[in-house]
């Protein structure tokens, strides 16, 4: 009697738990993993003074696709690459062959390349006549069809997943603005702000098993430095294999941080971008062994643009003397400004950014910054839409050059050189509140809790 009693329990028990699993399936997932490793030789991206080809390839190189899809059919696309960057006007592209073929708009995709210096250049801005640009543009061309196709595979592959999300920590990450007497430089700054956190966003089938893991961190793919020619994912590449090697079945996909003016401690050989690959594939492990807190619907995918104003330059003057700069990044911009009034070209006042914030019930906010984020727009993010349950990323959909802060403006520094495409000019110290603006009005869209 007794016997049968607990065994009655037991039965119950596990009945209420199965039923409780597959009552929390309330995600569908599809996903698509493209191999984008150079085929051709070309020249690596990130390092303006390396210009000969890659000589071998050390990783392979992937652009990922994740489709989620909440209870109502709200589907969101989450697209990250061992790569550079995705230039606004190859993120256009990609959305553009998305929308066509799959009618997903363009407030539904969310793009965030690692960063890597040790990939391939992409443009597919139609260059001079140079044998290296066609084949970069022929690259890059076959990328972005690659990718929309991996986005409507992944829609067929639509499975039932339940998510979470948790937050763990790295070390190598090192803010790399030293102070000098002679200003500031690129260099390592231990006392200077870092964004050490890895946030994780586990998704796992009906059984409990990782079917896709998205983790984030806020620091540059330079362990390798430009005396390197082989192609690398660098420490974010080590870490996706890391994490897939030993979850088979599952996919790991990286998300850049606010890491512009960071960089991995130390760094320089492959043997430490296996090291802090490692840690981080590590830490990521470790936190989707355990449980992270539950993710429910909505999703709610938001995206919008705000205008950048950029520094006033209103006389030839004003950028002859910047041309003529002891500093090589006010050079650099002086010398741009000078070349576009030359061919008569007026200046432009601002430059208009995208922006993505993602909801996930009311649970989690991802927020999403375009350009090459500095660390600041972490707490600054955070002051405006509170601390919690909140993801900031950077290099999100345009990476149109640093995005510094007012702080990094007004110290000067690399970061603050300005546009590197889409136009030229430095960012007016306006710019950070505009981008913190116009972050909490999506965040208000997108359901944010005040
Ligand atoms: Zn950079």
């Amino acid at each position: 009697m007794f016997k049968t009693a607990l065994l009655t329990i037991v039965v119950l028990l596990v009945g209420g738990v199965t039923e409780a699993a597959e009552d929390s399936l309330t995600w569908k997932l599809g996903l698509a993993k493209i191999k984008i490793t150079p085929t051709e030789r070309m020249q690596l991206a990130g390092y303006a003074s390396r210009v000969e080809p890659f000589e071998h390839v050390e990783h392979d190189l992937y652009a990922k696709v994740a489709v989620l899809e909440d209870s109502n059919g709200h589907r969101g696309v989450l697209i990250t690459a061992d790569l550079i960057a995705f230039f606004g006007e190859l993120s256009d592209d990609i959305c553009r062959r998305i929308e066509q073929q799959t009618g997903l708009k363009r407030e539904q995709v969310l793009l965030n390349a690692s960063h890597t210096h040790s990939g391939p250049k992409v443009s597919i801005e139609r260059g001079a006549t140079a044998d290296q640009n066609e084949t970069v543009r022929r690259y890059t061309t076959r990328l972005a069809e690659d990718i929309a196709n991996g986005v409507a595979q992944a829609i067929e592959d639509l499975q039932p997943v339940r998510l979470e999300f948790t937050r763990g920590v790295v070390q190598f990450v090192m803010n790399r603005r030293e102070f000098t007497a002679k200003g500031v430089i690129l260099g390592v700054q231990p006392s200077g702000l870092a964004d050490r956190s890895v946030p994780v966003l586990t998704a796992r089938d009906g059984a409990g098993n990782p079917r896709l893991i998205v983790f984030g961190a806020a620091c540059h793919n330079t362990t390798l430095t430009g005396d390197n020619l082989a192609v690398s994912g660098d420490y974010a590449g080590v870490a996706q294999q890391h994490i897939e090697k030993s979850l088979p079945g599952a996919q790991a996909m990286f998300i850049l941080g606010c890491g512009g003016d960071a960089n991995p401690y130390p760094r320089g050989t492959l043997e430490l971008v296996h090291r802090h690959g490692q840690e981080l594939g590590d830490e990521v492990l470790r936190l989707v062994a355990g449980n992270g807190k539950s993710l429910s619907g909505p999703l709610r995918t938001v995206y919008g643009t705000v205008d950048l104003p950029l520094r006033k330059v209103s006389t030839r003057d004003e950028a002859e003397k910047l041309a003529k700069s002891q500093v090589s990044y006010e050079r650099y911009v002086g010398e741009a400004l000078l070349a576009r009034l030359d061919q008569g070209e007026p200046l432009a006042s601002h430059y208009t950014a995208p922006l993505a914030v993602w909801q996930w019930g009311d649970q989690l906010t991802l927020a999403a910054i375009s350009g090459e984020t500095v660390v600041d727009y972490v707490p600054l993010v955070e002051k405006t839409l509170g601390p919690l349950n909140l993801w900031v990323a950077g290099y999100s959909n345009d990476v149109f050059g640093y995005l510094p802060s007012a702080r990094v403006l007004a110290e000067g520094g690399y970061e603050t050189r300005g546009l590197i495409r889409g136009g030229v000019g430095q960012f007016d110290p306006a710019a950070q509140d505009a981008i913190v603006k116009k972050i909490g009005e999506l965040a208000k869209q997108a359901g944010r809790a005040d």
